[in-house]
Order: C-alpha cells, then sequence, then structure tokens
C-alpha cells in the first residue's frame, strides 16, 4: 500500500486530494496545524473523515523539528506540500509569517526529506501569484515571475527551492503551478466563494449587498476537484518537473458576479466607475453589488490566463469543467448549507 503525507488536510485541494488518493488505494497521512478549534468541515463533507486509510496528524509547517517527526514515522512514497497561508490579501498585512509558512514551511520539508528518504516524491502547490504583473500570455512553464504580493514571492522562494533541491540533490521534486482553482469546498475570503456565499444569502434574504474590490481583475479559474488529479499524475511519471494546470480562459470577477446572480435568475446591469461602480438588479432597479475600497490590495495582479499544453502532453490531463458549471455548483450548494443555517 502507497503511503502520502497531504500537509494541509483542513484545506480545500488536500481534501480532494485525499478523497483521490484514497479511492486509488493509499494510505493517506493528512496534517493539519494545532488550534483551538481546529475545522475539518471539508473532509466530513466528502465523508472522509472517518476512512480507516486516512490518518490525521499534528504539524506545523515552520516547525523543522516536526518535519522530521513525521517524515521519519511515517515513511511516505509522496509527500504533497499543500499547506500555506494561502490568502494574497493576508500576506500584506502579514508578510512575515507569510514567508515563513509559504517560503520556508516548503524547504523544511525538502531538507527533512533530503536527510531522512531522498527517495521520498514530492510535489510542491506553486501558483500563477507568481507571474505578477504581465510579461507575455497566455502564462507558461518558461513565463518569468514577477510577484505582486508578499505571497508571490513566498512561493517563488518555495518553487525555486523545488527546482533546487531536484538539481543539487537529484530528490524527486516537482512544482506544480496551478491557476485559481475552486469548488464548493473553497474558503470564503477567496472571491469567487465570497460572492457565491453573497449570492445565496441574498436569494434567502440574509444579506442586502455584496462589496467588492477590484472588478477588473481577470482569473483563470478552474475546478479544484480536477486539479488535484493533476498533482497526482505529477508525481506518477517517470521525472520531475514544472507544470502549468490552467484553462487558457479568462474572466473578469465582473463577469463571476454575474453569472453567480444568473444562477438565481437575476440579470445584473452595470453602472458608475471605478469606486462608484454599483451592480443593480435588472428587473427590480435594487442595487445589490458595490464597490469598497477596503478590499482593494496595494499592488494586483491584472490578468491571469494559463497554458497548459505541457501537461496536457505528459500527463495527459485536461479541464473539464467550465466556469458557467463551476459557478452554479459553487451557488447550489450555497443555498444549501445557507437553507440549512450554517455555512463554513
Ligand atoms: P487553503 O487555504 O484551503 O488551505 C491551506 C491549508 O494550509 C489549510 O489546511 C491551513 O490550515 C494550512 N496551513 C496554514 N498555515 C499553516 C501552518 N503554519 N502549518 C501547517 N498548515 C498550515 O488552500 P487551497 O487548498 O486552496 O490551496 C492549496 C495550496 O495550493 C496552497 O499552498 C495554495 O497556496 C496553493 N494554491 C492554491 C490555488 C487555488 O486557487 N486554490 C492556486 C495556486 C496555488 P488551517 O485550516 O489551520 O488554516
Ligand atoms: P487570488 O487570485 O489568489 O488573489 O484570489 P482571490 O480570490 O483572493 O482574488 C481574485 C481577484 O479578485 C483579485 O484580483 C482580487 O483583488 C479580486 N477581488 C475583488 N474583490 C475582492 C474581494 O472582496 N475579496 C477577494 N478575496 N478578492 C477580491
Amino acid at each position: 500500500m502507497k503511503k502520502a503525507i497531504i500537509t494541509g488536510i483542513t484545506g480545500q485541494d488536500a481534501a480532494y486530494l485525499a478523497e483521490l488518493l484514497l479511492q486509488k488505494g493509499y494510505k493517506v497521512y493528512g496534517t493539519y496545524r494545532r488550534t483551538s478549534s481546529t475545522n475539518f468541515w471539508r473532509i466530513e463533507e466528502l465523508g472522509i473523515e472517518n476512512h480507516p486509510n486516512l490518518i490525521l496528524l499534528e504539524y506545523d509547517l515552520i516547525d523543522l523539528s516536526s518535519a522530521y517527526r513525521i517524515i521519519s514515522e511515517v515513511e511516505p512514497d509522496e509527500i504533497y506540500n499543500l499547506a500555506a497561508q494561502s490568502f494574497v490579501g493576508v500576506s500584506f498585512t502579514q508578510p512575515i509569517a507569510t514567508a515563513q509558512i509559504t517560503g520556508i514551511g516548503a524547504m523544511n520539508l525538502l531538507e527533512a526529506i533530503r536527510t531522512i528518504n531522498p527517495k521520498i516524491r514530492f510535489y510542491q502547490a506553486s501558483t500563477s501569484e507568481m507571474f505578477g504583473k504581465v510579461h507575455a500570455i497566455p502564462q507558461n512553464e518558461e513565463t518569468p515571475f514577477h510577484p505582486r504580493s508578499p505571497y508571490g514571492v513566498a512561493k517563488v522562494f518555495a518553487h525555486w527551492a523545488t527546482l533546487n533541491y531536484q538539481e543539487s540533490y537529484n530528490l524527486f521534486a516537482t512544482s506544480g503551478i496551478l491557476f485559481n482553482h475552486e469548488s464548493p469546498l473553497r474558503g470564503k475570503e477567496f472571491v469567487t466563494r465570497k460572492i457565491t456565499d453573497a449570492v445565496a444569502k441574498i436569494y434567502l434574504g440574509k444579506q442586502e449587498v455584496l462589496e467588492l474590490g477590484n472588478m477588473d481583475a481577470k482569473r483563470d479559474w478552474g475546478y479544484a476537484k480536477e486539479y488535484v488529479d493533476g498533482m497526482y499524475r505529477m508525481l506518477q511519471i517517470d521525472e520531475p518537473g514544472t507544470f502549468v494546470l490552467a484553462t487558457n480562459q479568462t474572466q473578469t470577477v465582473r463577469d463571476f458576479v454575474s453569472l453567480a446572480f444568473n444562477a438565481i435568475d437575476i440579470d445584473i446591469v452595470w453602472e458608475g466607475k471605478e469606486d462608484k461602480e454599483i451592480g443593480k438588479n435588472s428587473k427590480s432597479g435594487k442595487t445589490l453589488i458595490k464597490v469598497n475600497p477596503q478590499f482593494y490590495r496595494p499592488a494586483e495582479v491584472d490578468l491571469l490566463i494559463g497554458d497548459a499544453s505541457k501537461a496536457n502532453e505528459k500527463l495527459n490531463w485536461k479541464p473539464k469543467t467550465t466556469l458557467k458549471e463551476l459557478c452554479n455548483m459553487m451557488v447550489k450548494k450555497d443555498l444549501e448549507r445557507n437553507e440549512n443555517g450554517g455555512t463554513f
């Protein structure tokens, strides 16, 4: 039986990846960090929290000693490093913590692998945020990095550390540069889920208005469940490498808002510009969306659109779910959750 450690089991991607690896017959060791009230709602929603082959281990990315401990104890075949301070917005207010968790945290694992068992295969969760300021589109494995947030900077460090350990010590250390991927399990601080949750609440009369920041930003949004399959494939081939996963489609935040309201049969008409922009219900004329500059970032990533040809060719990986399908799925789930009283 193959053994895999997945860091960040309380997060979106780790929950889906754990589900996939369990289906493939793995023993999965999911790590979580100690908090006063640990929340396993994602693995609970997927119904895997009591799976006999899922073992939960306490682990903090910034604690090198616990990296040594878990790797020595578990003796894994594969490690997927999905844990991170993953929210760009918070990285501006907590840049040092972000650097330590998201940057050094990855190196702690690489160092432990190098000394304990260099045969362990390692996946690093890199991000399209590393491309940052637009230098070329669509972005692929050759596009230069120009990160625009402390999160992007920390991820560039972890990405290069991964490649450096691959080159220096011959580790099977792979970096997946994943463009934004969403799902009903996405955290509510991220814009898609913030929108779908608000649409559900507005539909049910629990919220009046949705406040957002920069709606001109364009993102290449895919479905998280398909992206974790790409991660798995990256560790099954013969050579380590760097792979972009993306849909090769891009939409503005405004487009996503319109799609989400369409899911409850509301058409939005847009009026005004910049921080005075509002979105109204086309029939009732009621204002449903306002801009609040509080959600602007000190520096923005304006446009992401990825080219996943390499993943298609080498991993036979291709995204299938359209943004409309994804958005409908998220609104539907948030309606269900809000109708049942609770949301995460
Ligand atoms: P989430 O924010 O859902 O999950 C992040 C996980 O990291 C949580 O389990 C969190 O634990 C854990 N974590 C945070 N700090 C620490 C720490 N100090 N020690 C141990 N664990 C910690 O992220 P996603 O699932 O969306 O993303 C997975 C990975 O992929 C992340 O590294 C992210 O940066 C990266 N990525 C994500 C993209 C996306 O669009 N989703 C795009 C590209 C890359 P807790 O619950 O306790 O906070
Ligand atoms: P990111 O691409 O990792 O930063 O993912 P997010 O979902 O956090 O943000 C995507 C884009 O939406 C960014 O360009 C944000 O500036 C923009 N955005 C606009 N309003 C909001 C908001 O209220 N919350 C968040 N999180 N992002 C917003």
